[in-house]
């Protein structure tokens, strides 16, 4: 729901000086008597993002009218890292007393919400019969009537019985004066034993909470200082005053979204906010609340809007979109979670990787004032990290990425290419390569698959640039012997070390510059027989994903080519075939140099 704001249109208008002095009279007789709060001091304002020393108990409070996004996951995990930090707790509430704008279907949605914590790796709970629950306000509406009882006794509340049709023209004058609007407290001068007698006899009405005259200031744990300035609560007008005295109880009986989440945030012993920073403009009709309860207000902590990178909030068309399109994209909790904690959160370790559970070791409120650019480029960048991460992890995260790219190749290439690449070995074992493999960034499976079409697909041969035929032909034989692995040591550490070894076929003593001149033309050689030159993975890494039989086949058939251009250049130059003695007794394994 959007914030309702209170105190946030400032005036802007002239009153000579006699009408001000007897308003300003009128309105200090009007008003019951709060503390009227003096700006922080120095020190108090010290505290500013320091963790509590005690369990926090925060709570995540949205409201079922629509889905999880991006902001409202942020909101969430900060409140659940403040209590996991602070081994507190943390809990969900449903903020559903909003009738025209609640879901038809809250309990769905409300297990959507929950199901979208517990998917981000969020402990929730309890959800149903905790010792504070029930955790929907619809559920809870007693507790708001009752507490509404000492706030009318104390003068703190009266009951309004103005029609929305009068409430409307007087907005509606003001409007066309260029005043301020707000309620005139018409029904502020009726008798209280009066008042409550109408109620009760069901005349229509609302209770509206008589706002001080002046708003308190609150020690945010993240703006500091705050509040609406020394601005009073009443509004000077050329015509008659008007006072923020904001709806508690509506016609309908339900509390007013302020009413309900102060209540609530009262009776569940919440101790710490974390919340948009949207709310700010009403946090002082809140702590207001609070005050007039005599009840201690929790301590807030606003965190930033979410802005794109043209400075515009976050919506839809923006990006701001449903959690469950996240998932739907294949993005990792863990990459979603660790994107989600670094907007607006600065930390002071070396890399911004982390799992849920390193951001709670991590997690404090050095949260930064301004909007956050959100930069979907960096939640790339930790979805690569974290699948990173699951490879070497192995177990079951890496078994399913493993079954999801397996999909992937089969809906992308169709079962022939796959089973002709696979051959005799387990597709599983394969696709288990392709991701361990290295240059082979991981986003999302469909995009991996479409990386791996380099093995997918049969590269045609080019035909080799053979200058230097006696090279060309050495290259054919150190190829040739890398195929001598049997199928059962087909693997990458095999190849990485056939390979160490053929950086050495040169000779002990040959020097570093031809045995480094060597080598490349040795991969180049490798990389145009398997994959006619194709960028990929190191040379080791792809014969194990082809596999034997096709590396086999496609180091035969690029000596075969080899062949055929070194005799046309040996022609050509009437240049003897000499095979240098290096090659001569190629045989595996290969021996030491
Ligand atoms: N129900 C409010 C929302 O939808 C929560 C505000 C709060 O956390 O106090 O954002």
């Amino acid at each position: 729901m959007r914030p309702r704001t209170a105190g946030s249109i400032r005036s802007s208008f002239w009153t000579c000086d006699s009408c001000r002095s007897s308003l300003s009279k009128r309105r200090v007789a009007q008003q019951p008597t709060h503390s009227v709060k003096r700006p922080l001091s120095s020190s108090q304002r010290l505290y500013r993002g320091k963790l509590p020393d005690t369990p926090a108990r925060t709570r995540f409070a949205p409201s079922p009218t629509g889905n999880l996004h991006l902001g409202s996951i942020r909101t969430a995990l900060f409140n659940y890292l403040l209590a996991r930090k602070t081994k507190g707790q943390f809990l969900l509430r449903l903020e559903d007393t909003d009738q025209k704008r609640t879901l038809p279907v809250p309990k769905r949605s409300y297990i959507k919400i929950f199901s979208g914590l517990v998917y981000n790796g969020m402990k929730v709970g309890p959800v149903v019969g905790g010792p504070f629950g029930p955790y929907r306000q619809s559920e809870r509406l007693h507790s708001y009537q009752a507490h509404l009882k000492g706030l009318v006794q104390s003068g703190h509340a009266y009951h309004c019985f103005c029609t929305p049709e009068r409430l409307d023209e007087l907005n509606r004058r003001r409007h066309d004066l260029g005043l301020e609007l707000g309620y005139d407290r018409k029904c502020a001068a009726i008798d209280p034993e009066q008042a409550h007698d109408r109620a009760v006899a069901g005349e229509a009405h609302v209770v509206r909470f008589r706002a001080p005259d002046r708003w308190p200031r609150y020690n945010d744990l993240v703006f500091g200082n705050s509040g609406h300035g020394d601005k009073g609560n009443k509004k000077l007008y050329s015509d008659a005053p008007v006072w923020e005295d904001a709806i508690l109880l509506k016609r309908d009986g339900f509390p007013t979204y302020h009413w309900a989440n102060v209540c609530d945030d009262h009776d569940m012993n919440i101790t710490h906010v974390v919340r948009g920073s949207e709310w700010m403009s009403s946090t002082p009709l809140h702590v207001a609340m609070y005050e007039a309860k005599s009840w201690k207000p929790p301590i807030y902590a606003h965190v930033p809007l979410l802005v794109d990178s043209n400075k515009q909030k976050l919506s839809k068309r923006n990006f701001d979109i449903d959690i469950a399109s996240y998932q739907v994209r294949g993005i990792f909790k863990e990459a979603l979670i660790n994107f989600t904690a670094l907007l607006g959160w600065s930390h002071q370790g070396k890399n911004d990787v982390f799992n849920l559970q390193e951001l709670e070791e991590a997690f404090d409120l050095k949260i930064t004032k301004g909007n956050t650019i959100v930069a979907f480029g960096k939640l790339q960048y930790l979805q690569e990290q974290h699948a990173r991460r699951r490879i070497s992890a192995g177990g079951e995260p890496f078994e399913q990425m493993i079954r999801d790219v397996s999909v992937a190749l089969l809906e992308r290439f169709g079962a022939g290419k796959v089973v002709n690449l696979v051959g005799k070995r387990d597709l599983r074992d394969v696709v288990a390569n392709m991701l361990q493999a290295d240059s082979l960034p991981y986003r999302s499976a469909a995009e991996f698959a479409e990386q791996c079409s380099i093995f997918a697909e049969v590269p045609r041969l080019s035909k080799p640039d053979v200058k230097d035929v006696e090279l060309h032909k050495e290259l054919s034989v150190a190829a040739s012997t890398l195929t001598l692995v049997p199928d059962a040591e087909w693997t990458y550490q095999t190849h990485a070390e056939s390979l160490k070894q053929l950086d050495f076929a040169k000779g002990p003593d040959a020097d570093t510059a031809d045995r480094k001149k060597w080598k490349t033309e040795l991969y180049h050689y490798l990389r145009w027989a398997l994959l006619d030159g194709a960028r990929g993975p190191s040379m080791p890494h792809i014969m194990a994903i082809l596999g034997r039989d096709i590396c086999v086949e496609r180091i035969a058939r690029a000596a075969k080519e080899t062949r055929l251009a070194t005799q046309t250049e040996s022609n050509a130059s009437s240049r003897p075939d000499v095979t240098t003695t290096a090659f001569k007794s190629a045989a595996w394994p290969p021996t030491s140099p």
